[in-house]
């Protein structure tokens, strides 16, 4: 079973008090943009087979979203840290790159 701590409260939950969120980092597009970059924004998602970073909310807990790095092949988890960041903390990113050599971080903007 799948297992990630809040950064928020601090507790280990079980996949089942969790609510997931989809993908993580996101370039969001408003209704102002090109079409292509709207549709992206709106349908277009990784489906990575290795690591991934996905948005999640404490839904039985604390209520906050919280992002998580993780393996979707063997469920491994990398760290989870707060939503309001733009891109993961280098620790997660240095984790990742130990266990994982060779993976790159994919440049978001
Ligand atoms: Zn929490």
């Amino acid at each position: 079973m799948l297992t990630l701590k809040c950064p928020y409260c601090g507790v280990q939950a079980e996949e089942t008090e969790l609510h997931a969120g989809g993908e993580a980092h996101l370039t969001r597009f408003g209704p102002d943009s090109s079409d292509d970059d709207f549709e992206t924004y709106l349908f277009t998602r990784e489906n990575p087979k290795g690591v991934h970073f996905e948005r999640w909310r404490h839904s039985h807990g604390c209520g906050k979203w919280f992002h998580a790095a993780r393996c979707t092949m063997t469920l491994e988890v990398f760290g989870t840290y707060p939503a309001q960041t733009t891109e993961p903390p280098q620790d997660i990113r240095d984790a990742i790159t130990a266990k994982r050599p060779g993976w790159t971080w994919r440049e978001f903007s």
